[in-house]
């Protein structure tokens, strides 16, 4: 089924994929950050009979275990017949997004607006996020070591914040700039009020926000200085086409694949090799951090595992099961776009509707700083997907030397498995509004299922 178009495979038959992407769209709509997408894996686990492995004194085959790391950044297991040693089946994916965030002393005010200083997270093209509604999700950590929740602008009830752009009446000097020019990163601060409290000239529309942070979550300005406080795209996915084939939201990429990797995991009965679903944090800004995937916490995990399991060494045993592991590493992929074809090699690109995609390589600049994954290991993948009937197709990320970039592939490549990237075609990648194919979406689920339980 390589590079055929996996709407006619289903015909009128589609409800199959229509109903799983409802299932998506709650998951995205609610995961708008690391964090969210952690708690939300949980609850798919949980529900699936998964128990947290601080809750375990020992697995066995069979045992369904899920390990969390600093809230951020989770692995699930099904424990398999055969000995760990001999590897896993594992399936990686990121739950970070392009975003904004407060900086650490974000509040100001300027000629009667109170606003939020940000850092952008991530690539971003910085005029794709002025006059759109956004959200606040995050954290506060108080010195009192609480920590208080914050969700602002997703109930159709609450108040949305936005960034503000000049109007085209006296932009003739903005129209002129190169569009990475226009809008810099310094401007990008959100208006959070516009009320001044009656009793204070100074600062006064600042001082009633902080009033209102004050009453409704019970922290200082100071307190912003240990937080975490996202700036998203408010609102949910959202059906897109008059066809509906296709979903439109914030951070498919690359919550589409960790939602259809966790799920594949999540439906399985019993496991030959051990089977693996991790969700990383960090991937859009280098993998860095203790909740990237160049954290020990994945190898660590695995040692963790073993111990679990009774094994004699299991450090020494984690590095072996590591290297004799197969990896699809779960991202998305560079959605072919017409009004846009001329950044592509036509032979090369991922088609919207045409299945689960494979990048053999990323990279930029002659492949650098990508995993290239063994054709011997591409072999095998290709002949897995054909044997369970999904489509699938091959690309790589724009013609050569039109620009690049990665995924956690290299990473896991470090220790020796075999890995290769596995994902969705996405249109408008990293802006505000993603677009993916309802029918990628569930043929990615049928692939990565279909990898989990695949034999030698
Ligand atoms: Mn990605
Ligand atoms: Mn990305």
């Amino acid at each position: 089924m390589y590079g055929k178009n996996a709407w006619l495979k289903y015909g009128s038959d589609t409800k199959v994929i229509m109903d799983f992407a409802e299932g998506y769209k709650d998951f995205i709509t609610t995961a708008k950050t690391e964090r969210l997408a952690v708690r939300e894996a949980v609850k798919i686990l949980d529900a699936k009979g998964f128990k947290n492995a601080d809750s375990v004194k020992s697995v066995k085959e069979g045992d369904k275990v899920y390990f969390i790391n600093k809230n951020k950044n989770i692995c699930a297991f099904v424990v398999g017949k055969k000995p760990l040693e001999d590897g896993l089946r594992i399936l990686g994916a990121h739950i970070d997004s392009p975003r904004l965030d407060f900086k650490e002393h974000p509040l100001y005010e300027n000629k009667g607006f109170a606003y939020a200083d940000t850092h952008y997270y991530g690539g971003v093209k910085k005029y794709q996020w002025v006059t759109i509604p956004l959200a606040l999700h995050g954290v506060i950590c108080k010195k009192d070591g609480t920590k208080v929740e914050v969700n602002i602008g997703e109930d159709p009830k609450d108040p949305v914040v936005g960034i503000s752009d000049l109007l085209i009446h006296l932009s003739a000097d903005q129209m002129a700039l190169p569009l990475a020019k226009a809008i810099t990163g310094e401007n990008l601060d959100v208006t959070l009020g516009s009320i001044p409290v009656d009793d204070k000239e100074k600062e006064a529309v600042k001082a009633n926000v902080l009033k209102l942070l004050k009453e409704k979550y019970d922290v200082e300005e100071e307190d912003f200085i240990s937080a975490e406080i996202e700036v998203v795209p408010a609102g949910p996915a959202r059906d897109y086409g008059l066809d509906r084939s296709m979903v439109a939201g914030y951070g498919h990429d690359d919550r589409c694949c960790a939602y259809t990797s966790l799920m594949a995991l999540a439906d399985m009965d019993k496991a030959e090799y051990t089977a693996c679903c991790i969700l990383v944090d960090k991937e859009e800004i280098g993998s860095v951090g203790a909740t990237g995937a160049q954290s020990l916490f994945f190898e660590n995990t695995i040692a963790k595992l073993g111990g679990l399991m009774g094994v004699g060494h299991p450090v020494w045993l984690a590095r072996m099961a590591m290297e004799n592991s197969k990896m699809l590493s779960s991202d998305v992929a560079a959605g072919y776009d017409p009004l846009y074809a001329s950044v592509g090699d036509p032979k090369n690109v991922a088609y919207l509707g045409n299945g689960l995609n494979f990048n053999k390589y990323t990279g930029s600049r002659g492949k650098s700083g990508s995993n290239d994954a063994n054709p011997e290991y591409y072999a095998f993948v290709r002949r897995t997907l054909d044997e369970a009937n999904i489509n699938w197709q091959s690309s790589e990320l724009g013609k050569v030397d039109q620009g690049g970039g990665g995924t956690i592939a290299y990473i896991l490549g470090n220790y020796n498995m075999n890995v290769i990237d596995a994902g969705i075609a996405v249109l408008n990648m990293h802006a505000p509004m993603e677009i993916i194919s309802k029918v990628d979406l569930y043929e990615a689920y049928l692939g990565y299922k279909a990898f989990l339980v695949s034999k030698d």
